[in-house]
């Protein structure tokens, strides 16, 4: 085998495995983590790690930030002191020994660092950008080297490797910019050789740090992104997102029982339906990923023999038209007729100027000659953004909505999708409905009472016969059975 090969298989056995806050929010949740991994090392792959902070230190850690920004150092050093106490609790739980006195020693050093960086915050009485991501990555640094400490002591080899050496991002500080080839070569050098010796490293999500070195975070939720970042990076054969659903599903399991999971989707599919509430995962997070053709799994750390779903770039041929019906509840629909200016240049974008400076997102729009309709989440800056239009126009309101969205590739150029949808759904009232610019979703609003009845139906219409390479009909046997 030539060198290049062996390079190329060494890098197929490499698999990123994020987990999120719940599934390291305590001792127990931390264990059924490492067994979840050693589960991979077992079938001879060669995991790293991506963790979260412990679930919700994310948000007291930006609480504590904000009181000593306001001046209130009490109250910031208050908030500190319960997380370093959460944080001890769980490692004397999690460890014993040598491990233990070792991350005792390292958690009561960075909180007395994060302590210091409050009172000095408190006592300018200024929050930046640039210190509050400093505040808020002690939580992923901190939980990656607990998390690295319980592998080391269970016979993984856990390594911790400090995400920010690795993850180089810009200094827009809140929202930094990863910087693809920068990442790469630090991985390359950091973290390739730590695995192929064996060991699991384990680094934080989230985290990353300019190239001069100053701590920065990708955005709320960002560990995902650091998955995709680290598995592009190293070109691994998979990244897999371990969260607490067993995927993604032909829709909720609590509205219909009978509900499938989709084995395989695109990540254009997940794409649409994570934007209209599926909340397995957002894709735009995984984006470094599937530009490589690299597979990511959604698979819950609950119930870990779930084979879970598989997004890929390019979706399998499917005899189902669609993949998944998503709804959205608590919608409200804003006519807006406008009597005089009647769609002239510029009037739509002095509407969308409302919306945007009440930075209110609009899910569906739909336009005649005289009038828009569009739907926007349910919120309380509503009645401002009324009277503002009434400015321009005779608004009238109606809350209530949902809207259903229904994705498939499948849909694609194939006719009498609609008449099915319709005919599944006659008794509902019928408000909007878009076919989306990407082809691969049909949208519409309905009262948010029929719901349960309409996606029944569309459930029933779709999903009567599915197709076995793309949803998990097992499953439905099994529970038919029983
Ligand atoms: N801990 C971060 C957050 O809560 C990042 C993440 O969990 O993905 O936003
Ligand atoms: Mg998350």
């Amino acid at each position: 085998m030539s060198e290049l090969q062996a390079a190329g298989e060494a890098r197929a056995k490499l698999v990123v495995m994020k987990f999120g806050g719940t599934s390291v929010e305590d001792a127990k949740a931390i264990l059924r983590t490492a067994e979840i991994v050693r589960g991979r090392r077992e079938r001879g792959l060669q995991p790293v790690v991506v963790v979260s902070a412990m679930a919700r230190v994310t948000d007291q850690l930006l609480a504590a930030a904000a009181a000593a920004g306001r001046g209130d150092k009490t109250g910031a050093l208050a908030i500190a002191a319960r997380l370093r106490n959460r944080h001890l609790e769980t490692a004397a739980d999690l460890l014993c020994g040598e491990h233990f006195a070792e991350i005792e020693k390292a958690i009561r050093a960075r909180f007395d660092s994060l302590d210091d960086l409050l009172r000095g915050i408190a006592a300018v009485g200024e929050l930046t950008p640039r210190t509050n991501d400093k505040v808020v990555s002690y939580g992923e640094r901190i939980s990656s080297q607990m998390v690295a400490a319980a592998f080391a002591q269970h016979g993984m080899k856990g390594a911790h490797v400090d995400a920010r050496s690795c993850i180089i991002t810009d200094d827009h500080y809140g929202k930094a910019v990863p910087q693809e080839a920068a990442i790469e070569r630090k991985l390359a050098e950091l973290v390739l050789p730590v695995a192929a010796a064996g060991n699991t490293p384990v680094m934080g999500g989230f985290i990353g740090a300019t190239a001069d070195g100053t701590t920065t975070t990708l955005g709320r939720g960002g560990s995902d992104f650091t998955a995709a970042l680290v598995g592009g990076g190293l070109h691994a054969g998979a990244i897999e997102i371990w969260t607490d659903v067993n995927g993604i599903m032909t829709t909720d399991p609590r509205i219909c029982a009978d509900a499938l999971r989709v084995k395989t989707i695109s990540f254009e599919e997940a794409a649409e339906l994570a934007y209209f509430g599926a909340k397995v995962l957002h894709p735009a997070t995984i984006l470094p990923a599937v530009q490589k053709s690299i597979p990511v799994w959604v698979l819950n750390s609950r119930n870990p023999t779930n084979e879970g779903t598989k997004i890929t770039a390019m979706a399998p041929p499917c005899a189902s038209p669609f993949k998944s019906i998503a709804a959205k509840k608590r919608l409200t629909i804003i006519d807006i007729v406008a009597s005089r200016m009647l769609m002239t240049h510029g009037y739509l974008k002095s509407v969308f100027d409302v919306f945007d400076k009440y930075r209110c997102a609009i899910d569906m729009v739909s336009t005649s000659e005289v009038s828009i309709s569009l739907t926007v989440d349910s919120n309380e800056r509503l009645p401002e953004i009324c009277d503002e239009l009434g400015r321009i126009a005779d608004v009238k309101l109606e809350g209530h909505k949902a809207l259903i969205c229904m994705v498939g590739e499948d849909i694609r150029g194939r006719s009498g999708i609609s008449g099915r949808v319709f005919s599944a759904i006659r008794h509902v009232n019928v408000r909007m409905i878009s076919q989306g610019a990407s082809e691969i979703n049909m949208s519409f609003m309905i009262e948010e009472s029929d719901v349960e009845e309409a996606v029944r139906s569309l459930h029933a219409e779709f999903f009567g016969d599915p197709d076995p390479t793309v949803f998990d009909v097992e499953a439905r046997a099994v529970s038919a059975k029983a």
